[in-house]
């Protein structure tokens, strides 16, 4: 079934899929029927336990049931207003009293549109043009940060997307992750708008600042007045109500956010200093617009999301299934004579193969992708679902009870016996 669906797909989508990662499941994707708890059910009759969760969203699983009770309370109520509602309100003070750099916010539809415009605003602040980011972090898919991006951009070998200007790219500067020497040469030496950074990397399986990397950062960003953006898309509300800056206390100038926030719906928000926020449209002359910006049905999932978040265990066991499930790959993969490593911190975790040690980009390309592709194959035909690329995360969810969890386990000593 999901084969007929695919072929129907090639002709209608480019590659067959919307989103690229996506046609990475050979020979192809899965269709999926419903999704409930830690769960994927697949029109073919499958059932999935789920470690993609949307690629990030789905921290409290699939379709739980009082985030899904808060939609349809909504829906009731009408899904698109083109007038503030009481619920923007709502999100933003939860947002702004968990994230510490969050004072102004704005609320867009994706993590990309979020990430262009704190660079527009970074820009428009400083009245400088350059910005600096890192070899393999995903910022989404706008001109601005696709250059030596991760996730599918890695995938799928473009180092720099094609219809890119060249005037566009000679205004990206990229250093290597953790290469603080690399970030302090060129803010000494250019007019550097803002530094970009995802705090944990994401988007090349994932990869942790090393000490004193955020921090150094920060102390650097402040110097050579230049804004330091924490792309928070994945960290924020994963690593804990307050995100990647709480966790490793950097406060960064701007902060951006999206999956998490949305409950599973379309999201992005731009939050931060008052005196950088101001500078937006219709306050300042930084200009950004959305006709769905702060919908309500979004607004509302995303209420309920944090609500759930901050009254009950959903990070414990969210984080204890990511650690046990981590501790028993360890535990299978050192049966093994190749070198590996797990690079793992709350319910968000990565391994690589071929290579001891992962703390940038470069180390990750080296890992053995084809290895990686093989386990996540066999591991889809035992029920277990992790993403389909090396260069994704493995997310874990308050719904990965502890049956889940060794099911999981099971099916991951079998297949590393295996190969
Ligand atoms: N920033 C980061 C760190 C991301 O991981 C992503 C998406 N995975 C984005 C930005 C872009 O978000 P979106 O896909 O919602 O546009």
């Amino acid at each position: 079934m999901s084969e007929n669906l695919w072929k129907k797909a090639l002709e209608l989508f480019a590659g067959g899929v919307n989103s690229p990662v996506r046609a990475a499941v050979k020979p192809y994707p899965f269709y999926v029927e419903k999704s409930e708890g830690a769960f994927l059910y697949t029109i073919d009759g499958q059932r999935l336990i789920d470690y993609v969760l949307g690629y990030g969203p789905l921290i409290l699983g699939h379709a739980h049931p009082y985030v899904k009770k808060k939609i349809i309370e909504q829906i009731e109520k009408g899904w698109l207003y083109g007038t503030p509602s009481k619920k923007e309100i709502e999100l933003a003070e939860k947002i702004r009293s968990h994230i510490p750099s969050a004072e102004k916010i704005r609320f867009v539809n994706s993590g990309t549109e979020a990430t262009m415009l704190a660079i527009r605003l970074a820009r428009g602040y400083t009245k400088r043009e350059k910005i600096l980011k890192f070899d393999g972090n995903y910022h989404g898919a706008h001109d601005y940060a696709l250059i030596n991006a991760g996730s599918a951009v890695s995938e799928f070998n473009v180092i720099i997307s094609s219809g890119i200007p060249t005037s566009i790219i000679n205004t990206v500067i990229v250093c290597k992750y953790n290469d603080l020497d690399c970030v302090e040469k060129h803010l000494r030496t250019e007019e550097i708008a803002g530094v970009i950074v995802e705090p944990v990397m994401g988007n090349m399986g994932v990869i942790l600042p090393e000490q004193d990397f955020l921090n150094g950062l920060r102390e650097l960003t402040k110097t050579y007045n230049s804004v330091l953006i924490f792309d928070e898309v994945i960290t924020g509300f994963r690593l804990g109500l307050s995100g990647a800056q709480g966790y490793f206390k950097v406060i960064p100038d701007l902060t951006t956010l999206g999956k998490i926030i949305g409950g599973g719906l379309p999201i992005g928000a731009v939050t931060g200093k008052k005196e950088i926020m101001s500078n937006l449209t219709p306050e300042g002359k930084v200009f950004n617009a959305g006709t769905f910006n702060a919908n309500p049905l979004t607004m509302a999932a995303g209420i309920a999301t944090i609500e759930v978040l901050e009254t009950t265990n959903a990070y414990d066991i969210a984080n204890k299934a990511s650690k046990e499930i981590a501790e028993e790959l360890d535990n299978s993969l050192s049966k093994k004579n190749f070198k590996y490593t797990i690079n793992r911190i709350q319910s968000m975790f990565q391994f690589f193969i071929g290579i001891s040690k992962v703390t940038n980009a470069d180390d990750a390309r080296l890992a053995n992708k084809d290895l990686y592709v093989k386990i996540h194959e066999k591991l889809l035909k035992l029920g277990v679902f992790i993403p389909p690329s090396q260069f994704e995360t493995i997310f874990t969810s308050s719904s990965h009870s502890d049956e889940i969890v060794n099911l999981t386990i099971e099916a991951i000593h079998k297949v590393v016996s295996e190969i």
